[in-house]
């Protein structure tokens, strides 16, 4: 009998219910099917493709309640969030089905004449593009609709078979995804979900599959390159971040304040491009605190299913200890801690959020992703010294400047290597611009139009008439 994954209630610690896993040969049966599958699904006009990602796009808006439930109820992630996600993936469906054909379409980049060559017919150059094949698209907990569909929505629609991992603490929407998919069209054998902890997602790259696109940690994102490292395939990974943002001397401070406080606390802190460090100029040092801390405080904290909840209970119990590491290794080396700092008495995996200052980068909580509703705040006394603050870390993910000034923003975002970069808001993807990291930040490309092209492999043709 399959061993059995226990989904808990972050929230209650109530089990929800208990989930048979995919073994080694579940996941080899798996892979079979989906390689017999993919040249058919490949070989279907495009609109055949798009058909069943528009009725997925509508039965993800006309069942947003009960799937934003079920995501509420395995990883605490408060009801209106859950929904606020589920609702952003429409715009993500449309860009992509909006350009689909773009890329798809064989490009003629070169005509040489009959005569340019004598002895020689015309020349033509043409690049197109071929689905990868049957790819493993192995994903996180925090965002489970949008970083899997991120992969899986653009995968499909190039025509690509994909075998989707979800999280260990995202299964049963995981499960919800593949139902609704194939409800809509997407054949079974198109769309497979591979259910288990980390060794089912090892058991899936010891299969010939044809690209592996991860989202989660660096310390996982290394050991999933090694695997594919010798298949030579496409390997994409999207990690994690220690995200800055300086707060600079000309800044709109309140709006500032308010702004930072939402990216480095929505979803409880557990976003890959949350803000992670503040640096703010000592001129308006004093008055954002006191703005960043008031908003913190009006954060209502509690029962994720309750619409007015902004911060419920952080989704994995192994991190409550991370946190209050973080927190105490802070303070021994002379953080102060302005609000927060524990776990609450109660069931659940309820931390306080936090906010701590006098904060340096010999603090853990400075130099390694938190992942929580922990934040640091430093003072700095000069653009320069929040820009060497901002590249101390080896992680590339984004990093936010906030002041009137453009040019000035933009001289200091040119300097930090990061995949995206903010100018007065933070915290934001958008499907138009490609999202990326740098450094342990992870490699490759979603959405925007590379997004898709990290789909396909190019082809260039040769065409001469003899
Ligand atoms: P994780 O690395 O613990 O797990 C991610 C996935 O990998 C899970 O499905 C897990 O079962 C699987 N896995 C674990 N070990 C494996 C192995 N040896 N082989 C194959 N698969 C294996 O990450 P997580 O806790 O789910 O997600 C949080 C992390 O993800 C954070 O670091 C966050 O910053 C990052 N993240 C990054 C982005 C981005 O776009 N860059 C987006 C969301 C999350």
């Amino acid at each position: 009998m399959a061993d059995l994954l226990p989904i808990i209630n972050p929230a209650t610690e109530a089990l929800i219910q208990e989930i048979p896993v995919d073994d080694g040969v579940a996941v080899a049966e798996k892979y079979a099917r989906a390689r017999a599958a993919q040249p058919e699904w490949a070989a279907l006009p495009l609109a055949d493709r798009i058909a069943p990602i528009l009725r997925f796009r509508e039965l993800l808006v006309e069942r947003v309640n009960a799937l934003a439930a079920l995501l509420t109820a395995e990883t605490g992630k408060p009801i209106t969030q859950a929904r606020n996600e589920i609702l952003a993936v429409p715009g993500r469906v449309d860009f992509f089905v909006q350009n689909a054909d773009r890329v798809l379409e064989p490009e003629r980049v070169y005509a040489e004449p009959a005569d340019a060559l004598p002895g020689m017919g015309a020349l033509e150059e043409v690049i197109s593009h071929d689905p990868l094949g049957v790819i493993a698209n192995i994903s996180a907990w925090n965002y489970p609709y949008f970083v899997g569909g991120n992969v899986f929505i653009p995968a499909l629609l190039m025509g690509n078979a994909v075998l989707y991992k979800p999280s260990e603490f995202a299964t049963l929407t995981g499960g919800a995804i593949a139902a609704l998919l194939h409800e809509s069209g997407i054949p079974e054998d198109i769309f497979i979900p591979i259910i288990g902890l980390g060794l089912s997602g090892a058991a899936l790259l010891e299969q010939p599959i044809d690209g592996v696109f991860f989202t989660g940690s660096y310390a996982t994102g290394q050991k999933i390159a090694i695997a594919a490292a010798p298949k030579l395939i496409r390997t994409q990974l999207e990690l994690g971040g220690k995200d800055p943002a300086y707060v600079c001397a000309d800044a709109q401070v309140a709006a500032a304040a308010a702004g930072l406080a939402d990216g480095a606390f929505y979803n409880n802190g557990q976003s890959c491009c949350a803000v992670e460090r503040i640096y703010v100029h000592t001129d308006v040092y004093d008055e954002f605190l006191e703005a960043f801390v008031a908003t913190v405080r009006g954060f209502k904290l509690g029962d994720p299913t309750d619409p007015d909840t902004y911060l419920g209970p952080v989704s994995r119990k192994p991190q409550l200890r991370i946190l209050a590491e973080q927190v105490a290794d802070a303070v021994a080396k002379g953080a102060t801690l302005l609000c927060g700092g524990h776990s609450l008495d109660r069931p659940g995996w309820y931390f306080s959020p936090t906010v701590l200052t006098e904060v340096n980068h010999t603090m853990t909580v400075m130099q390694e992703e938190t992942f929580g509703p922990v934040i640091g705040i430093q003072r700095v006394s000069n653009d320069a010294e929040a820009v060497a603050l901002m590249q101390d870390t080896p992680y590339g993910l984004t990093a936010a400047v906030y002041g009137t000034d453009r040019e000035r923003a933009a001289g200091i975002l040119r300097q930090l290597k990061t995949g995206s970069v903010y100018w007065n808001c933070c915290d934001r993807v958008s499907p138009r611009l490609p999202w990326s990291g740098r450094g342990q930040s992870g490699l490759g490309t979603t959405l925007s139009l590379e997004g898709l092209y990290s789909f396909l492999q190019p082809r260039g043709w040769h065409w001469r008439k003899s």
